[in-house]
């Protein structure tokens, strides 16, 4: 079996390359290195191992045979995909099609790691897949949120038109070990500044909700999804909600550090409330999320404190 993993040396990519290769798969790992690093895969001494530095918004030539794209490049915290609006608006695009038609020519399996924001600002909760979504099309969020809905659109059409096995997956809000400690989003942000004795950032008045899985889980709902039949979007998340109130007084505990909150502004289009409905996840592929925020965050507070 052989994988090719885009994104492969980000925070969730890294993992799952890992995970590839513990299931005996030979991996091609292809990234830019725009949002990911060289230290994520540093550890992967296998020889079944190979990264590519390439950008797959450019086409992609690999010779040889492909069973398995995972497709995964893409800036995902809001503060990268802000800074890089017109590379994320790219590689949702150019890259997604870049890499539908390689797994064209190669017949190979392919899944695309989509997202919770497709959903935008939902007017539902708990989200199913059925539901379309609340999506501001020109906001600052726009550039993510239409890539994957423009990424998820190519890959249903390369189902429909040319008949190739495709995957959807939307991820929700993921944490774990190898998340960059400055990229934004609110589990680094928090922890480090718990860590570094700093009050904790809370945008609004902390009442919006999110629902965090640990990577652990999520990356084996990737594989499972992959290797089921289903080709219709599968919600990938833990459906565990909590306000980000909770979630500071939750890292405050975990962390031993009582360092207060201060409140600055919402950012634009954030949205009001993250919870995914896992039924499909649950009945199609067997799968739900095992690790206990509290668990899973000590783990990840573990690997802060180690490279802080
Ligand atoms: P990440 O930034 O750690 O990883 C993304 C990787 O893609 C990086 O290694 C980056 O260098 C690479 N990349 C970006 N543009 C590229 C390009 N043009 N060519 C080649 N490589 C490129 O982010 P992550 O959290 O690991 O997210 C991985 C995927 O999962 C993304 O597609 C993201 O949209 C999706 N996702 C993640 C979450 C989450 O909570 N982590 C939630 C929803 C969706
Ligand atoms: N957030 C926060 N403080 C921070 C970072 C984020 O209150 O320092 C909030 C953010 O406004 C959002 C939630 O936490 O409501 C999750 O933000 P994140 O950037 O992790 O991901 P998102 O779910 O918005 O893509």
């Amino acid at each position: 079996m052989i994988s090719l993993v885009t994104g492969g040396a980000g925070f969730l990519g890294s993992h799952l390359c890992e995970l590839l290769l513990r299931g005996g798969h030979t991996v091609l790992c292809v990234d830019n290195f725009s949002t990911g690093s060289n230290q994520n895969i540093r550890g992967i001494g296998s020889e079944a191992f190979r990264a590519i530095n390439h950008d797959v918004s450019e086409p992609l030539a690999i010779e040889g045979d492909i069973d398995y794209i995972f497709h995964l490049a893409s800036p995902a915290s809001p503060v990268d995909y802000m800074e890089l609006p017109i590379q994320t608006l790219r590689v949702g695009a150019m890259g997604t099609y870049n890499m539908l038609e390689l797994a064209k020519e190669k017949r190979a399996k392919f899944l695309l790691a989509s997202t919770s924001e497709v959903y935008g600002d939902p007017q539902v909760s708990p989200q199913p897949e059925t539901y379309w979504g609340n999506v501001n099309p020109v906001g600052p969020r726009s550039v993510y949120d239409e890539a994957k809905r423009y990424a998820e659109a190519i890959t249903m059409a390369y189902h429909r038109y040319h008949g190739l096995d495709t995957r959807i997956a939307r991820i929700f809000n993921t944490y774990g070990p190898r998340m960059r400690l400055n990229d934004g989003r609110v589990v680094p942000n928090f922890i480090s500044q718990a860590l570094n004795g700093e009050p904790l950032t809370v945008y609004g008045d902390g009442s919006q909700t999110r629902s965090f899985c640990y990577v652990d889980d999520l990356v084996n709902g990737l594989y499972r999804l992959m290797m089921s039949d289903y080709c219709e979007p599968v919600n990938i998340g833990n459906p565990e909600e909590h306000t980000i109130l909770e979630f500071a007084q939750i890292v405050m505990r975990i962390t031993g550090k009582n360092v207060g909150l201060v409140f600055t502004d919402l950012p634009v289009d954030d949205p009001k409330q993250r919870r995914p409905d896992i039924t499909r996840a649950r009945e199609v592929l067997g799968w739900e999320p095992v690790i206990q925020l509290e668990d899973g965050l000590r783990r990840t507070v573990e690997y802060f404190r180690h490279i802080a």
